[in-house]
């Protein structure tokens, strides 16, 4: 049976990113089948069946938290906290156990391969047609059992366009500090899903609508929560960027998205540390110190991502110096595009008070030898001073 994103992202004419399979056979024994395969997972244990370079999830029908008849009583197949938060979920069942423990009524649609037809418990049809987002079960129940699935709900509806039921949104405003509890390494992937999926500025106009901002990038929050219209625009600009390089399928990091997100409380870290004496390379370098390892307590940032950040940051007070060695090596940085881009973004939205964008974009599309000319004038009038005695 396939199940999940694929088969709704099918019947709304989207392209699925992949596919999930459920099925009622135990994971070992899907590992016996397949032997190109392995078994994941300790909270949700699932297979993974390996294509060549693709992945094919494959799950055990589950049996819903709700259903008491089900076959297992064991304390060690599931388990949850006190907040009621789902610790481990491994008490198999059959299908129509596994439809009411999925999160959206969208996400639980079935298609059988065997005769193509759609199995349909909770009224999904009627969602999909009326693009609405709706979480099967008494909602309060479901986000404290998993309080991500309040940023699901924001992806779905970001991605798909829809509506949250009324229901489904209103207990969002009260469970947000749930997310607080999720452990940063689960963020970081669920915050990539949101921002890296074409969909950045719904996804942040939607966080913002719920409240929820503060548990992700708690710095961003508070600059839009103080009007600070620099940053507002700023980040807006720097999310539809993102938006439109992942819709044209060209790559994106998420050192960019993080360097955008904490950007206003770094800079401004930065110039109190120059105003009490500190150089400014060395105030960069400890506001970025500082934000940073108070940013991963949320949400983790794989080091080689981190080190693209604080690249990208110490660069824009670097753009100033247009001249000699400094200028060359800035020019030629591995992560000068990330930094341009960046600075021009800032540029836009009236930060950079200078030409440094237009001046910088001019030079990028010179050859090396104009470069050397606009990077070191004096240098070479003199040259050129020297060699004209000898014509
Ligand atoms: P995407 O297009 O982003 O892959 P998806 O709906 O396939 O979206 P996945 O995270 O891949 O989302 O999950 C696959 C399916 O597993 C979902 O459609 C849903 O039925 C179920 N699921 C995933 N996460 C949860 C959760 N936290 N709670 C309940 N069900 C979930
Ligand atoms: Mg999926």
């Amino acid at each position: 049976m396939l199940v999940g994103g694929g088969v709704r992202d099918l019947l709304l004419r989207h392209a699925p990113k992949d596919f999930d399979i459920a099925t009622d056979a135990l994971p070992e024994d899907v590992k016996k089948l397949f032997s190109n395969s392995r078994l994941i997972g300790r909270r949700f244990r699932l297979a993974h069946v390996f294509f060549g370079r693709d992945i094919i999830e494959v799950a055990t029908f589950r049996a819903s938290q709700l259903d008491e008849n089900n076959n297992s009583n064991n304390d060690l197949d599931r388990a949850h906290d006190d907040s009621g938060r789902i610790l481990r979920d491994n008490v198999y069942g059959q299908l129509e156990d596994d439809v009411w423990r999925r999160d959206f009524t969208v996400n639980a649609l079935y298609y059988d391969i065997a005769d193509f037809s759609i199995v349909d418990y909770t009224s999904a049809m009627d969602d999909i047609e009326n693009k609405i987002l709706r979480l099967i079960g008494d909602p309060e129940t479901r986000y404290r059992e998993d309080p991500v699935r309040m940023l699901r709900a924001i992806r779905f509806a970001a991605k798909l366009d829809f509506t949250i039921h009324p229901d489904s949104e209103r207990p969002i405003f009260e469970l947000g500090h749930l997310l607080a509890d999720i452990p940063p390494a689960r963020l970081y992937d669920e915050v990539l899903k949101l921002f890296h999926s074409g969909k950045g500025v719904a996804s942040l106009q939607l966080l913002r609508k719920y409240d929820l901002l503060q548990y992700l990038f708690k710095p961003a929050d508070d600059a839009l929560k103080q009007s600070n219209e620099f940053f507002e625009a700023f980040i807006y600009m720097a999310l539809e960027s993102t938006d439109k390089r992942i819709n044209q399928g060209q790559p994106v990091t998420p050192a960019f998205l993080f360097a955008a997100m904490l950007w206003g409380t770094v800079d401004k870290l930065t110039e109190k540390l120059k105003q009490s004496g500190e150089s400014g390379s060395i105030a960069i370098q400890n506001a970025s110190s500082v934000v940073l390892s108070q940013q991963v307590k949320t949400i983790s940032i794989p080091k080689r991502f981190s080190m693209v950040v604080r690249d990208i940051w110490q660069m824009q007070y670097r753009f100033k110096f247009r001249h000699g060695r400094r200028a060359k090596a800035l020019l030629v940085h591995k992560k000068f595009r990330a930094a341009y881009d960046f600075m021009c973004i800032r540029s836009r939205a009236g930060q950079v008070k200078d030409d440094s964008c237009e001046w910088w974009t001019r030079i990028q599309v010179l050859g090396a030898q104009e470069q050397d000319i606009l990077l070191n004038p004096a240098k070479t009038k003199s040259r050129k001073k020297k060699t004209a005695p000898k014509s």
